[in-house]
């Protein structure tokens, strides 16, 4: 079995404590921070191991290469510390299960992966992907299951990841551009952390889509809208990612307002706090996010994950704020919207 990457020395000299002094969730000083850590580290009972709520922003926090959530979770898992009751958690790995009823499309050396998001099957058409389509790749045989680091389930990924890669392996692809940003977090960031092998080049979608969109560039008409984005947890697994959501909006015409809860700073949707730690705090979460992107004047909101989307376009449709994913946004900048 593979075992996470974890120096508690690097904890033991850390200046900042920033996972856990940053964390929006705990509110922790410095010197709490690196000992609750410390103690994680060596195997001890912690506070935290209880109180995270599992929005993966310290694997973004942690400058010095550690990999905080991740140990949380081995923690969690080891001490049987449960996020989720049971029954919540065993639908969650059974969505994941392989059933044999993935779909190829004309697959070849490069390919773009849906995961396991059934709307990217509708949604990626058009100028933006025709220099790869039709050759693509969905279904649960190809979709990374880091969702269950939520629910504190390492062993499913660190089970199923090396299968996954398998797949992927057979179809001998050399590059995938993921459409799934976690899926993205798990070929590049993951799997490293825990020594898996990746016999491809993971290419996250916000690259392809900027690239593409320069290329394209003649095509684009600026949209001239002001928006927020709402950022996903797992986007903290690909924060060398992150700039590319203002390079994209540069490019066509969308002024990105300055608000609070955005970047580093970016609140997760409420999907997995309402459903693993309460609606009350689900709610909260989701009613300081909208009044945050109203107060400065977001017109729309752009997704990059659909299950963000799904959690929030009712609500800040309901305040006058348009919600979009990312691809319809950049479909729509080369008037195929
Ligand atoms: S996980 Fe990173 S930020 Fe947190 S105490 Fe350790 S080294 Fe510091
Ligand atoms: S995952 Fe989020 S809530 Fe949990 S400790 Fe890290 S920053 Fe805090």
């Amino acid at each position: 079995m593979y075992s996470l990457k974890f120096d508690i020395n690097v904890c033991q000299t850390c200046p900042t404590g920033d996972c856990l002094v940053k964390c929006q969730y705990l509110h922790l000083d410095r010197d709490t921070a690196v000992a609750e850590m410390v103690k994680i580290g060596k195997g001890e009972d912690s506070f935290v191991l209880n109180d995270c709520v599992t929005c993966y922003a310290c694997e973004e926090y942690c400058r010095r290469g550690n990999h905080p959530f991740y140990l949380i979770t081995e923690q969690r898992q080891e001490k049987r510390i449960l996020t989720a009751p049971r029954a919540i958690t065993r639908q969650w790995i059974n969505i994941g299960e392989p059933q044999g009823k993935y779909r190829l499309g004309e697959v070849n050396k490069r390919a773009l992966s849906f995961g396991f998001m059934p709307e990217f099957l509708s949604w990626v058409e058009g100028r933006l992907f025709e220099d790869v389509m039709p050759s693509y790749i969905f279904g649960q045989e190809f979709f990374c299951n880091v969702v269950y680091i939520h629910f504190a389930e390492t062993n499913i990924i660190k089970e199923r990841l090396p299968r996954v890669i398998d797949n992927f392996r057979k179809l001998g692809v050399r590059e995938v551009i993921f459409l799934h940003d976690e899926c993205y977090g798990a070929f590049a960031h993951l799997a490293p952390a825990y020594g898996i092998e990746v016999p491809f080049k993971p290419i996250h979608y916000y690259e392809y889509l900027y690239r593409r969109l320069t290329e394209l560039k003649d095509l684009i008409r600026p949209l001239n809208i002001r928006a927020a984005y709402q950022r996903p947890c797992s986007s903290r697994l690909s924060s060398d990612q992150h700039h590319f959501v203002r390079d994209i909006m540069e490019l066509i015409g969308v002024h990105l307002v300055e608000r609070t809860y955005q970047d580093e700073n970016a609140l997760c949707c409420g999907g997995i706090l309402g459903m693993n730690y309460g609606y009350d705090l689900a709610h909260e979460v989701q009613q300081r996010n909208i009044d945050d992107m109203k107060a400065h004047g977001a017109e729309a909101c752009i997704f990059n994950c659909p299950a963000c989307q799904s959690t929030l376009e009712r609500l800040v449709a309901k305040q006058g704020i348009e919600p979009m994913h990312m691809i319809h946004l950049c479909r729509k900048a080369i008037g195929e919207m």
